[in-house]
């Protein structure tokens, strides 16, 4: 049995497709535009290949144009997302079974998670929270799918890469994660609705992708997981 599952956040335990992705960015765009005195179509432009390049804006912004990281993280997430979500009920009583820790690991900044987790019941039922504002290798920002980080990661929680599960509907983060011995759990459920989303799923979506040879299982929603646990104690086929 998984001795911690990592679950990624948006698209994996609550869609963001749904209105969130699209304010967020229009956000990141007015963000770009006034910081880097580009027009909109440039600023567009930048934030989508930053994001395809990295899997995150920031470090495109970081590394090219010598931005500040943080203060670009709280400017773009100073939100209220509870209005904009949309998510399962009864999440909490259909995770907190799960044997083992759960842990979230996602590439939103802590100042928009945190409200994210509390809104489905989650803050207080996880063991921590890693936010994008935590990932850091060597004092530099390193988001999934960084390898570095997620080896950096699992040390800390003290257990062997096979130990952990990443539980996320991004096939890119899977991939990394397999590469390091994690298991690995594709979420599809939103994936339909994050094809619409502009900009965000083509460089990571699994209709791109299939069902990649990286994924150990895939369920429609994290609600099923307890069913497919038995799939994760299988040896790892590579
Ligand atoms: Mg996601």
């Amino acid at each position: 049995m998984p001795a911690i599952w990592f679950f990624d956040l948006d698209n994996t335990l609550h869609n963001a497709s749904h209105a969130i992705f699209g304010g967020m960015d229009e956000r990141i765009n007015q963000w770009i535009i006034q910081h880097l005195h580009v027009d909109a179509a440039e600023a567009d432009r930048i934030r989508r290949v930053h994001w395809k390049r990295y899997g995150a804006t920031l470090i495109g912004l970081v590394r090219h144009h010598g931005v500040d990281g943080l203060k670009y993280l709280e400017d773009t997430h100073r939100f209220d997302p509870r209005p904009l979500m949309r998510f399962e009920r009864g999440l909490a009583r259909k995770l907190v079974p799960l044997p083992g820790r759960k842990v979230l690991l996602t590439n939103a900044p802590s100042i928009y998670s945190r409200q994210v987790m509390a809104e489905l019941d989650l803050a207080r039922r996880f063991h921590a929270h890693v936010a994008i504002d935590h990932m850091k290798v060597f004092g530099q920002f390193a988001p999934k799918p960084s390898k570095r980080m997620l080896r950096q990661l699992v040390a800390r929680h003290r257990i062997k890469p096979h130990q952990a599960v990443l539980v996320e509907d991004a096939v890119a983060n899977l991939k990394a994660a397999r590469a390091i011995g994690m298991r690995t759990v594709l979420v599809r459920g939103f994936t339909r609705s994050a094809t619409r989303s502009r900009g965000y799923v083509p460089a990571h979506s699994a209709h791109q992708s299939g069902r990649a040879s990286c994924v150990d299982c895939c369920v429609h929603s994290v609600a099923h997981l307890r069913a497919k646990t038995w799939l994760l104690k299988q040896p790892t086929i590579r």
